[in-house]
């Protein structure tokens, strides 16, 4: 079959994309330059330990979203997964995100729900409007001492800036709690998939109407071919990156193996800033109902993003946002072609966004074919 629409990168965007078109009739190809679909999302069994591995970094799979949890459970079973970090600063294990054991643990005391309100209360400071920066914001939240062991040593080295450079929205995606729910998401469904992301995309993507073509790269001289072409690769990308890069952090990871178990959870962050690396994550406590005898680790630390590294957390400061401005611009003025995901859209997505956005998206195209309107290049607005 011929494909009418290309569809580039087999993430998440890209796979619903592809599924909600093909079910509807329309013929896909999707491109991707890598061996596997699933993106950063992709899994694979540990050939030494038999663990299932979190390629490219942890991922959890959390949503408030009823349609995106019902979209990922037809694909794969989900297991009940409660996600727990817990962060060694200056000697001691601590329990996050930052909840009352947190803060009785740190402060020494055995402080109840209203006294522990009133006792950091009495300790941040005080701010009128929207918080300047990643640092204001912590600071009004939690006050100095929390911050400086908890936030500030951690944030500098994922992402290599002063917290006072970095918008408060990174700090909004944790929460503060004044009792002792130690789960990291607050989502009513939480879970990880028994055989794991990439099978969950292998199976959306497999279809008779898409044409799934790995290691395969795209480039978009070739858009002539296609009716539409939806594109989840970097925005700055399709442009040759005329007008510049567009900056992201980039992960190292210094994998080991051991025996047994060997953190007894499966993240924990190394905020001290004289610890080289931000986390080591253990892969095998994502799969709490199997059984290995060992177990495989990765030491996670952050750096700027080179053209040939893989992008991983779009930085999105004063420069980039002016940069991705006119790139956004130069993009809406194309037609035939739809940005989408983390790196077409340039944001700081969970995965559960990415596929409510992908669902959107596709049925936006499905109306402006059926009402003969243009696609919008964004279906959702990167700034
Ligand atoms: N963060 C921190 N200390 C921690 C955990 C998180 O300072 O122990 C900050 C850090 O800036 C990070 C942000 O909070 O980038 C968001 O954390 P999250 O766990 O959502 O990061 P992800 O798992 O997506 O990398």
């Amino acid at each position: 079959m011929q494909a009418e629409i290309a569809i580039v990168g087999a993430g998440f965007s890209g796979a619903v994309i592809a599924r909600e078109l093909a079910e509807a009739g329309i013929a896909c190809a999707v491109f991707d330059q890598r061996p596997h679909v699933a993106g950063n999302c992709h899994t694979e069994r540990c050939p030494d330990t038999g663990v299932m591995v979190h390629v490219y970094g942890p991922h959890i799979f959390h949503t408030g979203d009823a349609e995106v949890w019902a979209l990922v459970n037809a694909y794969g079973r989900f297991r009940p997964y409660r996600h727990q970090v817990r962060a060694t600063v200056r000697g001691a294990v601590y329990s996050m995100p930052v909840n009352l054991h947190t803060i009785n643990q740190f402060f020494g005391r055995t402080l109840r729900p209203d006294e522990a309100r009133a006792f950091i209360a009495a300790r941040a400071h005080a701010g009128e409007g929207a918080a300047a920066s990643f640092e204001d914001q912590a600071l009004r939240m939690i006050g100095p001492e929390l911050y400086e062991a908890f936030f500030r040593g951690y944030t500098r080295k994922q992402w290599g800036l002063e917290p006072a450079a970095l918008p408060a929205a990174i700090l909004r995606r944790l929460p503060l709690r004044f009792d002792y729910n130690d789960n990291y998401f607050a989502h009513p469904h939480q879970g990880i998939p028994e055989d794991g992301y990439t099978a969950i995309v292998e199976r959306i993507l497999d279809h008779p109407r898409i044409d799934l073509r790995l290691d395969t790269g795209f480039a978009p001289a070739q858009a002539g071919a296609f009716a539409h072409v939806f594109w989840s690769g970097p925005l700055d990308a399709w442009f040759g990156h005329d007008a510049g890069r567009l900056g992201y952090r980039t992960l190292d990871f210094e994998r080991f193996t051991a025996r047994g178990d060997w953190q007894g959870c499966a993240v924990m962050n190394y905020p001290d800033p004289d610890v080289p690396y931000t986390r080591i994550t253990e892969h095998k406590h994502f799969a709490p109902w199997e059984d290995h005898a060992a177990t495989v680790c990765y030491r996670e630390r952050s750096r700027d993003c080179g053209p040939d590294d893989i992008p991983y957390y779009p930085i999105r400061l004063v420069d980039e946002k002016a940069m991705l401005a006119q790139y956004a611009e130069r993009a809406r003025a194309l037609s035939g072609v739809s940005f989408v995901g983390r790196l077409g859209t340039y944001r700081y997505l969970d995965m559960d966004v990415t596929i409510r956005e992908a669902l959107d998206t596709a049925r936006l195209f499905l109306r402006s074919r059926r009402d003969g309107t243009p696609m919008p290049a964004f279906a959702v607005a990167p700034v």
